[in-house]
């Protein structure tokens, strides 16, 4: 099957999907204000047939957005990609279909031919049908310091209720899935590692958006002000981003779309390989997004005259200093590449580290933004003001910056500020940025696993044993 046009997509989201949004039920989310603006958008990227969402095959195009990368030319294609295409998030999908792949061996040396084939034959048939795919992978989980068999309600967790010659029934909720009332498919991954009691909540699978009981309840993130408001947030006029917490009240879901069912014991390995490969991510847009912070920093500056202010200078070194770690951590990453099963991963230290770095460096930026462009980011009148006759003399003489800085060029400055750093979506960008792809300890744990500890208590206590001259030390 060849590439799918947006209307093509478009007109698949018209299935009877159960979308649920501010109280309401969305009968078709093409339709709606706000996940309609959203769709089309997502839709753009299915008219794109250029290289750097498809490739030719025969006499065909074949996308290439879920396809492993399987090496490093194909790795940085991959990020150039992720990096181009606002709201996408196919980083996901590929991280853990590759990531079943490996566990879905594993798990055949003992089972025959099972997982192995149908991971390669659903990703095979979602390339080939040109479907839009999301992440369900965040349980519900309920009391966190307990394991799911061991919640007070069961149904916290994503877990098999039944099983049949033909398929397995799943029950529970996944939250926070990005863009799911407008994909085609969910991929359903268990979010923890679990033990032999939790086996029937160690399950994978696919299922599609409009299976019956599947129920999705989306947040509303966002206040898309639409065209005529471009100037005034340039940003994010159009933007409505949307996460969906979706119940699946006992859907079934064939075999042939089953990848994991019970095998506990293979979950943390399928969590390590598609946080090993998801990790990426981060260096997709960074560090070009601290860059625009600097960028937008020296310009406020030099508009409003304080330019050479010492105060300035040095938070805008401070910011300096991180683009640059953040430029050397993404050659490292890319430099250091390693090819785990075939597919090629970038250096998990140094995306841990900027992930870490920009998630702590981040909120201190932006305030300093707010700080330079002063109370106009959030007051200042809108661009409308500038066509209306009665008042743009009026907006054009006092919203002026130092000699030669027209209002025009300082309010189109201090909308872009107002978006990066004040706006609810600046809210959204901050709070994503901390939670979206783990969390912060997580991330923490995952370097200090990396990381030799116990050769730094060697160090100490080689240095203790000299000056006590060889008297011996505790390990502890
Ligand atoms: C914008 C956005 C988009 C997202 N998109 C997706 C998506 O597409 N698909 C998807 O599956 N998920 C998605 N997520 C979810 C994201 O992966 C999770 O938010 C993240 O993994 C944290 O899980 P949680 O939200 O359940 O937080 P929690 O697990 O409740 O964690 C909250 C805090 O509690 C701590 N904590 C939790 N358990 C313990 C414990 N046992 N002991 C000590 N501390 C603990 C955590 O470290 C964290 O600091 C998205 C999140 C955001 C913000």
């Amino acid at each position: 099957m060849a590439l799918r046009s947006s209307a093509q997509y478009l007109d698949s989201l018209r299935d009877d999907r159960r979308v649920y949004y501010a109280g309401e039920r969305i009968v078709d989310v093409t339709a709606h204000p706000q996940f309609g603006l959203r769709a089309r958008q997502t839709g753009r990227h299915f008219d794109d047939a250029s290289d750097l969402t498809s490739r030719a095959e025969g006499g065909d195009r074949v996308r290439t957005w879920y396809e492993p990368p399987r090496d490093r030319e194909a790795l940085l294609r991959f990020m150039e990609m992720e990096g181009a295409l606002h709201g996408a998030g196919h980083a996901a999908i590929m991280a853990g279909l590759a990531a079943l792949e490996l566990v879905g061996r594993k798990a055949d040396e003992d089972l025959g031919e099972r997982y192995l084939p149908r991971v390669r034959a659903y990703r095979e048939a979602i390339i080939r049908e040109d479907l839009h795919a999301c992440l369900a992978m965040t349980d519900a989980k309920g009391d966190r310091s307990r394991p799911p068999h061991k919640q007070v309600d069961p149904d916290l967790w994503v877990r098999v209720v039944d099983r049949s010659a033909t398929g397995i029934t799943i029950r529970g909720a996944k939250t926070s899935v990005s863009e799911g009332a407008i994909t085609n498919e969910f991929l359903v991954l268990p979010t923890h590692a679990m033990s032999v009691d939790d086996a029937a909540w160690s399950v994978a699978c696919a299922v599609p958006a409009n299976a019956p009981g599947v129920v999705m309840i989306s947040n509303y993130v966002g206040t898309p002000w639409g065209e005529r408001f471009r100037a005034d947030r340039p940003l994010t006029y159009d933007d409505f981003r949307h996460e969906v917490t979706i119940i699946f009240e006992d859907v079934f879901v064939p075999w042939e779309r089953v990848f994991m069912d019970g095998e506990f014991h293979l979950t943390r390995e399928l969590i390590r390989y598609f946080t090993t490969f998801h990790r990426g991510g981060v260096l997709a847009r960074e560090p070009r997004d601290t860059q625009k912070l600097i960028g937008a920093a020296q310009l406020m500056a030099r508009y409003n005259g304080i330019e050479g202010t010492g105060q300035i200078k040095n938070t805008i070194a401070e910011m300096v200093e991180t683009a640059q770690l953040l430029d050397v951590l993404r050659f490292t990453a890319l430099e250091r590449t390693t090819l785990a099963e075939g597919v090629c991963v970038p250096d998990a230290i140094a995306c841990n580290l900027a992930a870490l770095t920009s998630t702590r460096t981040r909120p201190g930026y932006l305030q300093f933004l707010c700080e330079l462009a002063g109370g106009p980011v959030l007051t200042a009148p809108s661009f409308l003001d500038l066509e209306n006759p009665e008042t743009a003399a009026l907006v054009r003489k006092y919203y002026v910056g130092k000699e030669g800085v027209s209002a025009e060029q300082r309010l189109a400055l201090v909308k872009y500020i107002y978006d990066i750093a004040a706006s609810d979506a600046a809210g959204f960008a901050r709070a994503s940025s901390v939670t979206a792809a783990g969390s912060p300890s997580a991330k923490r744990m995952a370097l200090t696993r990396e990381f030799d500890l116990e050769s730094c208590v060697g160090l100490v206590l080689d240095d203790l044993a000299a000056a006590t001259k060889g008297a011996p030390q505790p390990a502890h």
